[in-house]
């Protein structure tokens, strides 16, 4: 019998996989309203126009239900099978007829969900591999596909922007990000400061130093500077270039 609703009785990873089908929602909206022409556009990503960044989402659907599968059976089914193969199925995915990418799109976002949805509640937990190498439950792929689809609709670029994120997906990206600097030793001395969010405290290897490099802007011009994108709207740091993260 198919469940109509989640199997998991966690509330945290309810709340999770409200915020992830809001994310997708709103990437497909995106994807939605460009013609078929546009599709050719530029993205924010440098080399990947707009079929390579829907071929790409589509595709990390089907990776993440890999994963799915993987911990609902104990089989192990990685994401990809190499880095070269999730390129080159990106190259080709980009070229191919628009109706098929947009099914691409469509189809593997709705199987995602079922099968997130259908997974029992003791399932969850049960440990996964990302393409990065992470072991992780198989939860924090919803986290993984949050941050995917939200990004990824303003990198869109016609018109999402990062005040478009909600409040809880900006502040975990930024710990993410943050995070990810700190573990590869990358921060160069951030003290990076969200206007009007105290609570947030001062974030970043330079957190207290007098000779941190300052950050400051609002909650989505912070996190779109950390994440390599628009620096525009940040108040104090513009012309400084944040480590990689990802
Ligand atoms: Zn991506």
């Amino acid at each position: 019998m198919v469940a109509r609703y989640d199997l998991t009785t966690d509330l945290d990873l309810q709340d999770q996989l409200l915020t992830v089908r809001r994310g997708t929602a709103f990437w497909h909206r995106k994807v939605g309203e460009l013609n078929d022409a546009e599709l050719d556009g530029d993205t924010l990503l440098s080399g990947w126009n707009r079929r390579h960044l829907v071929a790409h989402v589509g595709y990390n659907a089907r990776a993440i239900s890999r994963l799915v599968y993987w911990a609902n059976t104990g089989i192990e089914t990685p994401m990809y099978s190499s880095p070269e193969d999730r390129n080159r199925e990106i190259e080709l995915g980009a070229t191919m007829p628009t109706r098929a990418l947009r099914h691409l799109n469509d189809h593997a976002a709705v199987s995602l969900n079922v099968e997130w949805r259908d997974t029992p509640a003791e399932k969850w937990e049960n440990i996964v591999r990302t393409a990065q190498g992470r072991q992780v439950p198989l939860s924090e792929t919803v986290w993984m596909r949050t941050r995917e689809v939200w990004l990824h609709a303003i990198d869109l670029d016609n018109g999402a922007r990062f005040s478009d994120v909600p409040i809880s997906v900006l502040e975990r990206l930024l710990g993410d990000i943050t995070g990810a600097w700190r573990n590869r030793g990358t921060d160069p001395g951030f003290a990076i400061e969200v206007t009007g969010r105290p609570d947030l405290g001062v974030s970043g290897a330079g957190a207290g130093e007098a000779s941190a490099t300052s950050i400051q802007g609002s909650l989505s011009a912070v996190v779109s500077w950390a994440s390599g994108r628009d620096t525009t709207a940040l108040t104090v740091g513009r012309n400084i270039q944040p480590p990689r993260w990802l």
